[in-house]
């Protein structure tokens, strides 16, 4: 048993936690170096250190080829998250390129991020072309998710990279913009390098599961169309690239949702999971998917955020103890919607989880249900609080019903 109850200290005694960061030997692709410095951390070095000037003269040069070319200039994926919206700043309002507003809506919209969307459209005045999946199909998704990727999130992870590259090729749009770096904040890329986008690439860094291989004897592959990938063929006929904007300038997230909040009126809000107000704002599932993180891997949200501010200097290891405590074994509220419309019971839910974590082969269920027991144990009164979430769109239709039956 190696769960260690000690508030200042590491969770887990069998994992191994960057010095630097306190990221653990659970995350996906996690190595250190000699000096027991992450890769990420490792990137951060790097990114202190590139010629930014160097490389955002390649990014003017880049976007100078396809200024008004076509009828879009480019296409930006947005959500009506804090990324997009920078995106939109900086293409739009820095270097006045004419881009195309694409929105694989995943369905499960907050409040504040439906009306981030809404604002963000407004506000940069752009033309936009939005998917939205219905709600028995995402509901399908959710079940099947849980079991095929052990996260409830395999149709937005999906959607959101195959949806923008079909109408990049439909439309013949040939330049994707994207926002924040691989290399960030995680260990799939460098800044050094600039990862390529090919064939397998969204499969790679986010579903790990391939369109085909999701469709089920409750989801026929037809369902699937929007989740497709367009064939490598016609990216390549089409000479779609896309491009992170994070790799060709210096990317401060913090400043940025500053600067999009005072000077531009984007809305923050609370995010289950986390102390942070703008990373995930637009969805209501960041819960279960940071959950099921911590399920299997020993770590969720608090320590992704924690990690960040680490490295940033703003947070010492002992607070990043604290507050990984108090975010990453806590059940999220969530949990009672994703079971609602995945269908499974609890007992379930956590054996499915289960199976990925022995699956993952990092922490046994005794050590997990140490952690999440002991939370319980610290923070009696929690559950009689519970909230009932559900996505803005559903609670909309609810009030439409309810004024409706009540005006009869
Ligand atoms: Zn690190």
């Amino acid at each position: 048993m190696s769960y260690n109850s000690d508030v200042t200290k590491p969770m887990f005694t069998t994992m191994e936690y960057c010095v630097r960061c306190g990221m653990p030997s659970s995350e996906e692709e996690h190595a250190l170096d000699e000096m027991g410095i992450c890769v990420t951390c490792q990137s951060q070095e790097q990114k202190m250190h590139m010629n930014w000037s160097e490389r955002e003269k390649m990014l003017e040069d880049i976007l100078s080829q396809y200024k008004g070319k076509g009828d879009y200039d480019c296409i930006i994926a947005i959500s009506g998250g804090k990324d997009s919206a920078w995106q939109m700043h900086v293409i739009k309002n820095v270097f006045g390129l004419k881009p195309l507003a694409v929105t694989f809506n995943q369905n499960w919209h907050s409040k504040v991020g439906r009306r981030n969307l809404e604002w963000c459209l407004e506000t940069f005045d752009v033309d936009h072309i939005m998917f939205t999946p219905s709600r028995s199909l995402v509901n399908r998704c959710a079940r099947r998710s849980l079991e095929a990727i052990g996260d409830a999130c395999w149709h937005c992870h999906m959607g959101v990279g195959a949806f923008p590259w079909q109408i990049a090729v439909r439309y013949n749009i040939p330049l994707m913009i994207f926002g924040e770096s691989v290399a960030e904040n995680s260990c799939k890329g460098s800044y050094e390098s600039l990862l390529e986008f090919n064939e397998d690439y969204f499969v790679r860094v986010s579903a790990k599961v391939p369109t085909e291989q999701f469709a089920c004897d409750y989801i026929p592959l037809r369902d699937l169309a929007p989740f497709k990938l367009p064939s490598y063929q016609e990216i390549k006929d089409t000479g779609v690239i896309a491009l992170h904007l994070g790799n060709y300038m210096f990317w401060d997230g913090e400043k940025q949702t500053e600067i999009l909040r005072d000077k531009y009126g984007w809305q923050e809000d609370d995010v289950e999971g986390t102390y942070k107000r703008y990373k995930s704002v637009e969805c209501i599932m960041p819960g279960v998917h940071d959950y099921t993180k911590f399920l299997k891997r020993g770590y969720g949200r608090g320590t992704d955020f924690s990690a960040q501010d680490r490295r940033a200097g703003l947070m010492t290891q002992e607070e990043q103890n604290r507050v990984v405590r108090d975010y990453d074994p806590k059940e999220p509220e969530v949990l009672d919607y994703y079971l609602e419309i995945s269908g499974y019971s609890k007992e379930e839910f956590y054996s499915i989880m289960d199976r990925h974590r022995e699956k993952v082969g990092r922490l046994s269920k005794e050590e997990i249900v140490a952690a999440l027991e002991d939370y319980k144990k610290k923070n009696p009164e929690e559950d009689k609080n519970r909230r009932a979430i559900r996505p803005e769109r559903v609670e909309m239709v609810a009030d439409i019903n309810s004024s409706k039956t009540s005006s009869r």
